[in-house]
């Protein structure tokens, strides 16, 4: 879409107010509504924040951003009144002086996707997100209960669950989602959404909506819907997978009819930089605390470093599909990533692998989780970090991914995050009281 066809949609459409989204380095989305009135100043670029109020922004000294809508955003929200209608367009950020600025998610996305096209590459990626439902008590604050006892693609008797999600389905795909399928997951309260995968910086943009869907299309129910990734000790977390390919021209690249398993060459290196990089990336693609609890064996998530064509335990899956679906399943990262940077870091490391012919290992197609450690370190599989603090100690040796990050988002992403994991560090739990405090 052109500047003068939003204008003229928000026309149309009867829009009163439009929300200006971006993205904080630390993946929470932003906005700032103005009225239609602002409306073409504001697709000129010309609409001023400040920046040190974001975290991981700016300091003070240099705070003035301005926000550069991209036109092609342009949304109406369908569960707001048709009259006076609510609109959004996610923005790029720039600094006074004209440029982009180093900080936002969006343009590091960008610079890894204009890296891979000067290598004739363009990616791909379908995400599949997996959240919780859970009550609000009489307050209205979110609780940890559900009354849904369905599992895996159960059929339950209607519940707020099963009502909601189809709410869901149906507000995405009038905001131009194509839903490819919604199903409860394995745990009582879990269920997947997943949208027809598209190029990589417009799927980031999606997840950053769908996200924010979700959650106000549940809040309309009564619920609560949370991202986190591990909710509840004992039953399955919520992942999201991110299957990614490359094409070249309308080209898979990761497709050879006379490839090994019908991969290309450029998939096999493609998942070497996968797993070469992949502890370190695990400090972007899961970057909470509460993360690496989902990464433990027993709850169908990845733990251990290897690829396979068939079994589930492995961090990168072959999905059997072949032709122009051919793809990498990556199955590590969690909903609260920042999807930009999340995108931008697999892409990095695959192009890595592509770049330097990183071989990967032997596919795996035994289950891993049933082999012990003795047979684990005869065949060299690693693990992902244990937590957090693991993981961004890989990163800070990563030059790759910091090259990637640039140093603006690096230094921000390292002080927020190492001030997260201290503040759990130095904690005490409930588990710590319950195992100590009648013993010692
Ligand atoms: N919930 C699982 C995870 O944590 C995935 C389950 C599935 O999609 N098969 O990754
Ligand atoms: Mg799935
Ligand atoms: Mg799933
Ligand atoms: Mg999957």
């Amino acid at each position: 879409m052109t500047k003068q066809e939003v204008l003229e949609k928000a026309k149309e459409l009867n829009v009163k107010f439009v929300r200006l989204q971006f993205t904080d380095i630390f993946g929470v989305l932003k906005n700032v509504a103005i009225t239609t009135e602002q409306l073409e100043k504001a697709l000129d670029g010309e609409l001023m924040f400040d920046g040190s109020s974001i975290q991981g922004f700016t300091r003070i000294e240099e705070s003035d951003m301005y926000l550069r809508p991209d036109p092609d955003t342009f949304i109406v929200f369908p569960w707001r009144p048709k009259d006076g209608a609510v609109a959004r367009l996610i923005c790029d950020v720039y600094k006074p002086d004209g440029t982009p600025f180093e900080g936002d998610p969006r343009y590091i996305l960008k610079k890894v996707i204009a890296e891979a096209a000067e290598l004739g590459y363009r990616m791909y990626v379908g995400p599949e997100a997996e959240f919780f439902l859970f009550l609000v008590d009489e307050e209205g604050k979110p609780t940890t209960i559900t009354h849904d006892k369905a599992g895996y693609f159960d059929l339950t008797p209607v519940d707020l669950g099963e009502n909601a999600r189809r709410d869901m389905v149906l507000t995405l795909e009038q905001m131009g989602f194509e839903i490819e399928a919604s199903h409860h997951e394995v745990a009582p309260g879990q269920h997947e959404i997943d949208f027809k995968y598209s190029d990589a910086l417009d799927v980031a943009d999606k997840i950053m909506t769908f996200k924010f869907v979700v959650r106000t299309i549940a809040q309309r129910h009564g619920l609560h819907a949370t991202f986190m990734p591990k909710p509840i000790f004992g039953i399955n977390g919520s992942g999201m997978h991110m299957n990614q390919s490359l094409f070249k021209g309308d080209q898979n690249a990761f497709f050879d009819p006379n490839g090994y398993k019908q991969l290309s060459q450029e998939a096999l290196y493609y998942i070497g930089g996968l797993l070469k990089h992949a502890r370190a990336l695990a400090a972007i693609t899961n970057p909470t605390v509460n993360s690496y609890k989902r990464l433990v064996p027993g709850y169908e998530a990845p733990v251990y470093l290897a690829w396979s064509a068939a079994n589930r335990s492995a961090l990168c899956r072959i999905p059997a599909k072949r032709g122009a679906s051919t793809r990498v399943e990556l199955r590590n990262p969690d909903p609260s990533c920042n999807p930009y940077l999340a995108i931008a870091g697999a892409l990095a490391a695959g192009l890595d692998g592509i770049k330097n012919k990183i071989q990967p290992p032997a596919e795996t197609s035994a289950n891993i989780y049933h082999m012990d450690a003795a047979t684990r370190a005869a065949e060299g599989i690693q693990s992902l970090p244990a937590n957090l603090k693991e993981a961004l100690d890989e990163l800070q040796n990563d030059e790759v991914l910091k090259d990637m990050l640039g140093e603006h988002v690096y230094n921000k992403f390292m002080e927020g995050k190492l001030q997260e994991w201290d503040e759990y560090r130095t904690k005490v739990t409930e588990w710590e009281i319950e195992k100590y405090l009648t013993t010692y």
